[in-house]
């Protein structure tokens, strides 16, 4: 059965494949840069980004020589910031520790920050030849259909399991056109609401042959977004705002957002709260809104304040900087979209 699964796959991809920049050229560095950015974002939007990155930052060089702020800020909007850290760090070992050249196999890929098994993985294999599988979430969703796998996808278990299959199905001689292959086909035949009728595997899916479609691939019960409370006061004054860098090992290191007070709930806050805690004399405080923001592990209540001071304070790691121009700041997302909102109407 196999056999006739990897013709299958490759006559559909060879007709169905998107044309993506990333698959122009194989290079490690942009191989690298693709991978990361579609960790966590979906293909559509990783373009404009992967395209935008590599025109600033050509090569492995060029990245590692940046600074990190200025590498964030083109990050700004996709989220994950850890991605763009990482990069970066691993860029310099790159450049430093092995004389500008990747590492050619998933082991010795691993070693650079920020590169785990699945993304060493890819870049071996679709660089470097080398035959291993590489295994994402399409990947999963095809294997748990073609061989009606009920094991969960979300444990340790699991994904060894799943390892062990793609690994055995794996084309040894076309490791990187295999993988490619098999993640597009979950990317646009097997998706989600998988379209079946049009399929060229379905006589060899056991899920398809015994209706289970709908059932694969199966997760364990996923734990609940722990919420956080967030209460941001944008000061100002005379056309100015001030904005913080964040140190904390925590979301959004090294990112600029206003002052913040965290907070059990999601009530909104008196003024003296604010000069309270942030130990400010004269500012006229009112409250402007509140968005609700999902990240993967939190579900971040967030309320907006607005602060008119007469005197430019002074906090560690922050700045003030133009209403309307912020310069090169790497902004989270969230605090972007409270900035786009207000900019022209509120000051
Ligand atoms: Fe996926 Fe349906 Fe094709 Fe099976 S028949 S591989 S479920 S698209």
């Amino acid at each position: 059965m196999f056999p006739r699964i990897k013709d299958e796959l490759y006559k559909w991809y060879s007709v169905n494949k998107r044309d993506l920049p990333w698959r122009n050229d194989r290079s490690p560095y942009k191989i690298w840069l693709s991978e990361v950015i579609l960790q966590q974002t979906r293909v559509q939007q990783g373009i404009s980004y992967y395209l935008r990155f590599l025109e600033r930052f050509p090569d492995v060089y060029s990245l590692a020589r940046a600074d990190e702020q200025e590498v964030l800020y083109f990050w700004q909007g996709l989220g994950y910031y850890s991605r763009a850290r990482n990069l970066h760090f691993a860029a310099n070992q790159i450049v430093h520790n092995y004389n500008g050249l990747f590492p050619e196999t998933q082991k010795d890929l691993m070693n650079l920050k920020g590169v785990g098994e699945y993304t060493a993985a890819a870049i071996a294999s679709i660089v470097f030849n080398e035959p291993i599988a590489v295994v994402d979430g399409n990947v999963f969703r095809v294997l748990s259909r073609l061989f009606d796998i009920n094991i969960p996808i979300n444990n340790s278990e699991g994904k060894k399991a799943f390892r062990q299959k793609a690994n055995e199905l794996l084309d040894k001689q076309q490791p990187g056109l295999f993988n490619e292959a098999l993640m597009e086909f979950g990317a646009l035949q097997c998706k989600v609401k998988p379209d079946c009728h049009s399929c060229p595997m379905q006589p060899d899916c056991q899920a398809f042959n015994s209706g289970k479609t709908a059932e694969l691939p199966f997760k364990n019960a996923i734990k609940p977004r722990v919420k956080r409370f967030l209460h941001f006061l944008l000061l100002q004054h005379n056309g100015r705002v001030f904005l913080t860098k964040r140190t904390e090992n925590d979301i959004w290191k090294n990112l600029f957002q206003p002052l913040l007070i965290e907070t059990g709930s999601a009530d909104v806050l008196a003024p003296e709260t604010f000069r309270r805690k942030l130990k400010l004399k004269e500012v006229q405080i009112r409250y402007l809104c509140r968005y609700e923001h999902f990240l993967t592990h939190r579900h971040l209540v967030t309320c907006f304040y607005e602060g008119v001071t007469k005197e430019l304070v002074k906090y560690p790691h922050g700045q003030w900087v133009a209403t309307d121009n912020r310069g090169d700041l790497p902004i989270p997302r969230l605090i972007e979209k409270f900035f786009e909102q207000y900019t022209t109407t509120q000051y």
